[in-house]
């Protein structure tokens, strides 16, 4: 029954092979596929259900270990960070083995074998102790070339610009001084002392556009309530309109106290 629309059935003529038809109407149609969408958090948890990772209790919280640890961004639609990608390919050319859902899928569910009192925890533990250590053995074996490969994506995933110093290499990397206060440095520290203030509050992203000013990096600060686009350069001639309104503002308030 199709009681909403009608159901059209549409039966091609009969047709015989060699014979001319009329051509009623072309058309020449340029798509692209689109990549799957990313996962929300939701989505996620649900995946992770599907596959028999963790438990009710336990899956938001394991979620929430990959935004502290930095390998996940994003809310809405999560993005993974460079580190997550180099963790998986290093663990997948030296054990692919610790990678695989059904690993952990089965560890998780001989635990519950043990509430349940199918299994002995002697003999679970057992297992997974062998398991484990085969995976450890192989991942110490190569762990200088893991260690390489991490930090390369670490500094990959901080890396933010290209130092403005003329000749210098390095890039230029959210750092905080002995007080907490953070700020743009070089990567060649000591050999290059380039920095730039930054605010301290907010999330400070990299933009690729540079200022249409100086030609310096821009960056984006994003607060609870603000999103603003800003040239790194506090002496940059595009801010000279927000310091007359800060000074405005601050004469505005001495009158008002007069
Ligand atoms: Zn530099
Ligand atoms: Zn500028």
């Amino acid at each position: 029954m199709y009681p909403y629309s009608q159901a059209n059935e549409v039966l091609l003529p009969k047709l015989k092979e060699g014979e001319t038809v009329k051509l009623l109407d072309m058309k020449l149609h340029e798509k692209k596929t689109k990549p799957p969408a990313r996962y929300s958090q939701s989505a996620l948890i649900k995946a992770m259900a599907d596959l028999g990772l963790g438990t009710k209790s336990t899956r938001h919280e394991i979620i929430q270990k990959l935004y502290a640890r930095g390998y996940i961004k994003g809310n809405k639609a999560i993005i993974p960070n460079r580190i997550a990608f180099a963790v998986i390919d290093s663990l997948e050319k030296h054990d692919g083995l610790i990678l695989k859902p059904e690993m952990t899928a089965n560890l998780e569910k001989e635990m519950d074998e043990i509430a349940l009192g199918k299994r002995s925890k002697k003999g679970v533990v057992e297992d997974s102790r062998k398991l484990l250590l085969q995976v450890l053995d192989q991942l110490l074996e190569n762990r200088v070339s893991i260690g390489q490969e991490l930090r390369k994506a670490i500094f990959e995933d901080r890396k933010q610009f290209a130092c403005t110093a003329e000749h210098c290499d390095g890039s230029l990397v959210v750092r905080r001084s002995k007080s907490g206060k953070r700020f743009l440095g070089c990567t060649n520290y000591p050999k290059c002392t380039v920095t730039f203030p930054l605010p301290q509050k907010g999330k400070v992203e990299p933009l690729a556009e540079k200022c249409p000013v100086c030609g310096k990096p821009m960056i984006k600060v994003t607060g609870r309530r603000y999103s603003y686009k800003m040239c790194i350069d506090p002496n940059c001639k595009s801010k000279d309109e927000w310091k007359n309104k800060t000074k405005e503002k601050n004469n505005g308030e001495q009158n008002n106290n007069e």
